[in-house]
């Protein structure tokens, strides 16, 4: 394949990445997003691995590659349930960072273009940086694996004088970095490259360990962007446009979505990754499952289904735990059903309900849930106090009052879905254990407030039958 064509490949696969993009924020658009993708991506490895820089020669380490790599992601992408998803995807960026410092060192050891002069700096400018950020994101995401696989504690390891520790870190990748520019053949700079890539992944540790648990929606998409500037980073070196502009995409989009995240959850962006915030400040959030004290008041599936019946308006709220017991195929039937009665339903969903941004828009829409009816929680949440009742299925911290009547809260500040305004809440889970931040729900004690104690998508089935009935 010639230089133009190359080009002109690469071109084509630009815009299908910027379509795709484009297509992903909408859930009615985002089928056609992912298939821009998928086409730009296809065209964009024929273009590199056909174009005019591979030789024959590298065709056989190529295709093994290919086969390894894609028998490996398809293996991951059929074994993988809904609920690991952000699991996946952070193991997936934490290999993004790693072949960022592997194409550095492997830019720095190939003696096959001689830089000289200006060249030569900016040449090592772009490896030093790129091994920077590759390793800070290889092991900032194989800690957020962890975190997020329950391998690690959610709980933030707070170090005493740690923001001292990280500019200690910065200042002496600053003076690594001079030493690596100044040094005079290959041996010479090798010393300060590795002391640096060291520095870097003690960083990526430390930064994820010391972000608490209600923070780490934030951490993921900033990983992700991460990911993005990495791989930015690799196409300077490689010379490659393509993975620049796809780095750059990656990397502005992740930060633009942690962004928002942090507005969502009305936090401090340089606050979430100095780490501390979600803990307020070193007070050890409850651990998971502690009883606390207060009366709650048990529903049946029937009694649910009575409520739902004389109801004219009902507001589902779903949580990480619809996503557990896969109830969504359920409350779709329920909806309606409901619906067809004359019900108005809608869902309101909060920014970080799940475990992954969008987590819930995805299980509603492989349910077919009508577009139209699912509203976020801004546009919702003045609704509340006009509404029958306010369904949770397997939500917990989104649906927090604490959050916003306890300054003392861990979650204190983080905007929740008002669900204990509507006349009757009926909260749907297993047993009175905490969510994900650990934090008690004062909600289930509230006078209004019913607790429908099991599996989700087996008490839904219950009340589905008690409807039909
Ligand atoms: P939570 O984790 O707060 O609560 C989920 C609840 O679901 C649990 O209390 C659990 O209670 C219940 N549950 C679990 N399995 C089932 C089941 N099979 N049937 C019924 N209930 C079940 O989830 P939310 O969605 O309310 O909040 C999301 C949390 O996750 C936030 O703290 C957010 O910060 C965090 N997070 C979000 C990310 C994102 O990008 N969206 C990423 C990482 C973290 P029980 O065990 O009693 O059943």
């Amino acid at each position: 394949m010639s230089t133009n064509i190359a080009t002109m490949a690469y071109i084509a696969a630009i815009v299908l990445f910027i379509l795709s993009l484009g297509g992903l924020s909408n859930p009615e658009t985002s089928r056609r997003g992912n298939l821009y993708g998928i086409i730009g991506m296809i065209i964009a490895v024929l273009a590199t691995v056909l174009g005019p820089r591979v030789t024959a020669a590298g065709f056989p380490w190529i295709i093994g590659s290919l086969a390894v790599g894609g028998t490996i992601g398809l293996y991951a992408a059929r074994k993988v349930r809904m609920t690991q998803m952000p699991e996946l995807v952070a193991i997936m960026h934490s290999l993004v960072g790693l072949a960022a410092c592997l194409v550095g060192y492997a830019s720095y050891i190939d003696t096959s273009i001689a830089f000289t002069g200006a060249e030569k700096t900016i040449h090592e400018v772009e490896i030093y940086l790129g091994i920077l950020i590759g390793a800070v994101t290889f092991s900032g995401s194989v800690i957020a694996f962890g975190k997020l696989s329950g391998k690690i504690g959610g709980k933030p390891l707070l170090l005493p004088a740690r923001h001292w520790l990280n500019l200690a870190g910065l200042i002496a990748v600053i003076w690594f970095g001079a030493r690596f520019l100044g040094a005079h053949d290959i041996d010479a700079g090798m010393m300060p490259l590795i002391a640096m890539t060291v520095i870097a992944l003690l960083f990526g540790i430390h930064m994820v360990m010391a972000i608490g648990g209600a923070d780490m929606p934030v951490v993921v998409s900033m990983l992700n962007s991460y990911s993005g500037w990495a791989a930015a980073a690799t196409g300077f070196m490689l010379s490659n446009d393509l993975l620049i502009v796809t780095g750059a995409l990656v990397g502005s989009s992740g930060a633009i979505l942690s962004y928002i995240m942090c507005q969502a959850m009305n936090r401090n962006f340089i606050s979430v990754i100095a780490g501390g915030f979600g803990t307020g400040e070193g007070a050890a959030p409850a651990a998971a499952g502690t009883e606390p004290a207060g009366e709650v008041t048990p529903i049946s599936a029937v009694e649910t289904a009575e409520l739902l019946r004389d109801s004219k308006s009902v507001i589902i709220v779903p949580g990480y735990g619809m996503a557990v017991a896969q109830a969504q195929h359920t409350v779709n039937e329920i909806t309606k059903l409901l619906r067809e009665r004359g019900v108005n339903v809608r869902f309101g969903i909060h920014p970080v309900a799940g475990r992954m941004p969008g987590h819930m828009n995805v299980l509603l829409a492989e349910a077919k849930v009508p577009y139209d009816i699912v509203f976020e929680m801004d546009e919702l949440n003045e609704d509340f106090p006009d509404t029958d009742v306010s369904m949770v299925i397997g939500a917990n911290d989104i649906v927090n009052p604490a959050a916003e009547d306890d300054p003392t809260s861990p979650i204190a500040g983080m905007p929740v879905l008002q669900v204990w305004k509507a006349k009757t809440s009926i909260v749907m889970k297993r047993s009175m254990a905490s969510g994900y931040a650990g934090v008690d729900n004062p909600l289930f004690y509230k006078e209004n407030n019913r607790m429908l104690f099991g599996d989700a998508k087996k008490m839904l089935d219950e009340v589905l039958v008690a409807l039909k009935s």
